[in-house]
């Protein structure tokens, strides 16, 4: 396989998932498996270029049944102590990311703020 010497493949891949991203939250409304295809497709191509989904991707879509999630049609999401909790309304399974970097940060502004 030819490769273009400026964009290496898993750049273009990675440009792929986002625009499949994004295709999938516009056909949301009107096609809902339209946009569980596309998350199909996104998965398939990081796969392909062996890279990991986009970071901004991560909450976006059902990593048991790989539906597009998007609030508040076919996801709840609560705050535990912590990680969030996602609970995908397709398949109800739970996915859990962490946010003690983000309490962490909140802990040091307001001890900061204490301080002075
Ligand atoms: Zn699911």
């Amino acid at each position: 396989m030819r490769q273009n010497p400026d964009k290496s493949v898993k750049e273009i891949a990675r440009q792929r998932i986002t625009i499949l991203f994004q295709q999938a939250r516009k056909r949301f409304l009107t096609d809902q498996e339209l946009s569980n295809r596309y998350v199909h497709l996104a998965q398939k191509i990081a796969m392909k270029a062996r890279i990991h989904m986009p970071k901004e991707a991560k909450g976006l879509y059902c990593k048991h049944c790989l539906s597009f999630l998007y609030l508040p049609y076919n996801v709840r999401v609560r705050l535990q102590k912590r990680h969030i909790a996602q609970t995908c309304l397709m398949c109800n399974r739970t996915m859990r990311h962490p946010y003690i970097r983000e309490q962490k940060a909140r802990r040091a502004a307001s001890q900061k703020r204490k301080s002075i």
